[in-house]
Formats: structure tokens, sequence, C-alpha cells
């Protein structure tokens, strides 16, 4: 009989192996999307560069920081309404750079704040009634 420190390890590694097979994916249509339209990865790298300035605004006041934040957001959505023309123009899906979690509540990571996610609860269940 499993521990309830092994349950909940099991339960962590499939949640981990969740994600990882979704940034796998994720990768490989990047890679893909990149191969159709080489603008789709100049894009992607620019959205990557608003994540460092986020972690940067954060050294700076409260009143600064939410000008700076704003100004993020909007060019974010920009960036990200260019990627999706792109998708379409090259017939694929919207959320093909971005694939879905299993559990959208909590993202794959089982918990909604404090709260375990019902998808946690029920690979617990599984584990359990496995042994
Ligand atoms: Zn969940």
């Amino acid at each position: 009989m499993l521990s309830k420190k092994e349950i909940y390890k099991q339960a962590y590694t499939e949640l981990s192996q969740r994600r990882l097979k979704r940034q796998l994916k994720k990768d490989i249509h990047l890679k893909h999307a990149v191969s159709v339209c080489p603008e789709i990865g100049e894009l992607c790298s620019k959205l990557g560069k608003t994540s460092i300035k986020l972690s940067k605004s954060l050294l700076y006041n409260s009143d600064y920081r939410l000008k700076i934040l704003n100004r993020i957001s909007c060019e974010n959505i920009k960036i990200q309404n260019e990627i999706n023309k792109l998708l379409i123009k090259n017939h694929l899906p919207r959320d093909f750079l971005f694939p879905k979690a299993e559990c959208e509540k909590c993202d794959d990571y089982g918990f909604v704040g404090h709260e375990k996610c019902s998808c946690l609860i029920k690979l617990i269940k599984s584990i359990i009634t496995e042994e």
C-alpha cells in the first residue's frame, strides 16, 4: 500500500508530465509555424522580450509600474493579434502556439489558488484505486 506521500508524489509527477507534454507540443508547433511563416518567430521573440520588460517593471514605483504594465499589455495584445492573423493566413488554428492544458481550471498545476483542483483529486483517487 502506498503512503500518502507516495500517492501525492505520483500525482504531481503525472501533472508535471502533462505540462511537459504540452510544452513539447508547443515547441513542435512553433517550429512548424516558423517554417511556414518566419515572421511568426520574430513576433514570438518580441513577445518573449515583453515578459523581460514585465519583470524589470517590478523595480519601479507603483505609479510608473502601472504605466509600464499598461503599455506592455497593449503591446502584447497587438503582437498576439498579429500572430493570430498570420496563423489564420497560413491555415493554422488560432490556439496552435498555445496548446490547451488537460485541465484549464488549474493549467495542469493541480491547484486553483490554495485549493486542490478537481483534476488532482480525481488523479489521487485513481492512484488509490489502481493499487
Ligand atoms: Zn485541474
